[in-house]
């Protein structure tokens, strides 16, 4: 049973993340009746993360995925490892709370970090993890807002991005695209599907039990929920929605109460043909991952073969976008003409899962229900930090968890998701707002 969403993703399948893994054998799907402490829906970076911290605490878990481990956005993502909300994220949640639990979500985000790298080295990860990132401003009227976040970032978290002016992007970025950045020397770029694969595999070793293609098409929650797939049930104490935009999409929304206060937005990728490494050097001498600081963003960085990643946001409306991969080739060649003689060899999307402020959003519904969704282009380090608090909060410590839980979600109007002819028209504002 296919939704909305897969079909439209259908339109554009050719990863060069599932081209350049080697998947394990899939885990069998769930078959009968199984009983358990927790089950977490879904096998992304917040779901599996979540699932590994129980384990350690000595929960018993088992993961039901749809399709397979990172199928959703943690497998297709720009593999941008960035600490915060991004700006506008950061704005809702300093306006929303008390500074004091401002500065725990931050804090929470810097650990997010730490916990993605710990992992990388705890499980052994080979994902090609670099450190290094830059934001970009495309056009000087985008340079005051890029300068007053670094000074806010410095002065007010003390977290130590470094102004960079058009003459010295060079050594970071060689284009002529961009008038000024900020670079982050902690975040940084990685293979997101392998991590995402790794955590997978750590996650089956810690003895989680992992169900794959088992899509859950409806969680019953009168007295201890039932998780319920085709072909099983698995009876617990505490479940996890950690579906991110999908979870619709298998029967009725397994949580109706939160559908709306995300939008899933498409995003789409290109990869190059590999490069010389002298080549690809050249383009981005520090190889770090960059993106601008429009509302609807450009990314970019280098994969360890030496390709291109170029990755952008695109508006939405009832049909699938046209021309993709023109379209995006035509960015990646306006930012370096010196591509213009690149094949492209691979291009995929995925739907970002975005929040009317960009802010994550965390929570529970009664007492056994716990969902985490929303990171708004900023989920590949944050998703995992969220299935951790999630993790304490069941385990007693919610106090962290409900910084986040204070933050107000709206949610976007109308009942058919972003096709509304309100939600394309939203689209089309931050569009224009990016060019005018
Ligand atoms: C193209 C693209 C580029 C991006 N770039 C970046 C980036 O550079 N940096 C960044 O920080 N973020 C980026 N993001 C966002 C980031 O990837 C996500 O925020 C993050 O991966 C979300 O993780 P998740 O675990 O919540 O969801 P997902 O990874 O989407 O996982 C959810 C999983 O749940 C499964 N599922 C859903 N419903 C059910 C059900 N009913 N039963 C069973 N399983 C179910 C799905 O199959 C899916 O595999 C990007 C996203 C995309 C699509």
């Amino acid at each position: 049973m296919a939704g909305l969403l897969q079909k439209e993703l259908g339109v554009i399948e050719n990863s060069y993340y599932e081209a350049s893994v080697v998947r394990p054998p899939p885990s069998p799907p769930l078959q009968g009746r199984l009983r358990t402490q927790v089950c977490v829906v879904g096998g992304g970076y917040a779901g599996l993360s979540c699932a590994l911290e129980l384990a350690a605490l000595g929960f018993d878990v088992a993961l039901l995925e749809a399709h397979r481990i990172g199928w959703g956005a943690s497998g297709r993502n720009g593999g941008q490892a960035i600490v915060g909300f991004g700006s506008e994220g950061e704005g809702a949640i300093e306006r929303q709370c008390p500074e004091e639990l401002a500065r725990a979500a931050w804090n929470a985000s810097v650990e997010g970090m730490r916990l993605l790298e710990r992992r990388i080295d705890t499980f052994a990860i080979a994902c090609d993890h670099v450190r290094g990132y830059m934001t970009l401003a495309p056009r000087q009227r985008k340079v005051d807002g890029l300068r007053r976040w670094v000074r806010h970032m410095r002065e007010h978290y003390g977290y130590p991005l470094e102004w960079v002016e058009r003459a010295q992007l060079s050594r970071y970025v060689c284009s002529d695209r961009f008038v000024a950045g900020a670079f982050d020397p902690h975040s940084g770029h990685l293979h997101p599907l392998k991590y995402c694969l790794g955590l997978g595999d750590a996650a089956r070793r810690q003895g989680v039990k992992v169900f794959e293609n088992s899509p859950a098409y409806r969680v019953e929650r009168d007295m201890a929920p039932v998780v319920k797939t085709a072909e099983g049930e698995i009876h617990c104490e505490q479940v996890v929605l950690a579906g991110n935009v999908y979870l619709g999409e298998f029967g009725d929304h397994l949580a109706p109460e939160i559908a709306a206060r995300i939008m899933p937005v498409g995003t789409y990728m290109i990869a190059t043909e590999p490069m010389e490494a002298g080549r690809a050097n050249a383009l981005i001498p520090g190889r770090v991952a960059a993106s601008d600081n429009n509302l609807i963003v450009d990314y970019f960085r280098l994969s360890a073969d030496n390709r291109l990643l170029f990755g952008a946001g695109e508006t939405f409306n009832a049909r699938p976008p046209q021309n993709l991969v023109q379209r995006i080739r035509a960015r990646m060649v306006q930012t370096f003409p010196q591509t213009a003689d690149l094949n492209i060899d691979y291009a995929w999307g995925g739907f970002v899962d975005v929040t009317m402020n960009r802010a994550p959003d965390l929570g529970r519904i009664g007492s056994c229900l716990y969902y985490a969704q929303g990171f708004s282009g900023h989920g590949l380090l944050f998703a995992g930090m969220a299935g951790k608090l999630i993790a304490e909060a069941m385990s007693g410590d919610a106090s962290r968890f409900d910084v986040f839980t204070r933050i107000r979600h709206h949610q976007f109007p109308g009942g058919a998701w972003f096709r509304t002819p309100a939600l394309v028209l939203g689209m089309w504002y931050y569009r224009l707002r990016d060019l005018l």
